[in-house]
């Protein structure tokens, strides 16, 4: 674990505001987390990728960086496959590894900027998916009693851009891990957006998970500028 004091937070939200935070503590394991938040008496802020986070002064606490990382095959039959995400991966990287190997259902939600961790948070969605169509199980570590709890999809109360992380649960747990349920067969869903008129731009009548990802990713690359330029 890294443990940072008056840092600038600039490279850390895709605004790129420039404020600074007392602490920041990277975490890249559960047992660095667990310890971190044991020892903390300041005031607590989690980061992800911070594309949906607006830091308007200096930030007088610590902020925890989220770098847990790693998928794990949790099962698979023959139409499902099982995946248990650490919540410190990127989300597009893990649409992309989906889309390599052939794991459908997430391909529409290409490029939406953060990680895995804050998926649930807001159940991001986009292009007709939403993403507590593919998640069964959130972990999700107590900042307080440190407990690790596990929520089901019921549990999670998803809603429109909502979840009871940012209910009921507001500010209470730390999202360690998300398990994704998603098919071996796609259910190609072209039918939101300007997704259909882009694969026909480029000639595609049948496509595959890979053709619609490319799709919303042109879309979106075309509206909104790549926040790592300018930032949004
Ligand atoms: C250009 C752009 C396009 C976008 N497009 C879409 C879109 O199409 N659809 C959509 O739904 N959203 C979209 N968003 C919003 C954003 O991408 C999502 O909300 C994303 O899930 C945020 O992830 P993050 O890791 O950056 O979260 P952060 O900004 O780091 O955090 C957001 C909130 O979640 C909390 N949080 C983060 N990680 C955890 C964790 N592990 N445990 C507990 N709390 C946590 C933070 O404390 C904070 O309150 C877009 C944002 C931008 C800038």
């Amino acid at each position: 674990m890294s443990l940072q004091e008056n840092i600038s937070l600039r490279s850390h939200n895709t605004f790129g505001i420039d404020v600074k935070t007392k602490k920041l503590a990277t975490v890249k394991n559960v047992n660095e987390l667990k310890n971190i938040l044991s020892n903390n008496l300041l005031p607590l802020c989690i980061l992800g990728g911070g594309s949906n986070i607006l830091f308007t002064k200096d930030f007088d606490g610590l902020i925890i960086k989220n770098e847990l990382k790693g998928i794990q095959l949790i099962n698979e039959n023959d139409t499902e496959i099982y995946l248990k995400v650490a919540s410190g991966e990127v989300w597009h990287e893990f649409v992309l590894f989906c889309i390599e190997n052939n794991y459908c259902g997430i391909e529409n939600l290409s490029l939406i900027p953060g990680s895995v961790g804050a998926s649930p948070m807001q159940n991001i969605g986009a292009y007709g998916v939403e993403v507590k169509d593919f998640i069964t199980e959130v972990e999700a570590m107590h900042l307080k009693s440190l407990k690790i709890t596990y929520f089901s999809t019921n549990d999670c109360e998803f809603d429109y851009r909502s979840s009871i992380f940012k209910t009921k649960e507001k500010g209470n747990y730390f999202i360690t891990s998300v398990t994704f349920r998603l098919n071996k067969q796609p259910n190609i869903n072209t039918s939101y957006g300007a997704i259909q008129s882009e694969l026909e731009a480029k000639g595609i009548s049948n496509p595959t998970i890979k053709d619609v990802s490319d799709a919303v990713i042109c879309i979106r690359e075309s509206k909104l500028p790549n926040p790592k330029e300018i930032g949004n």
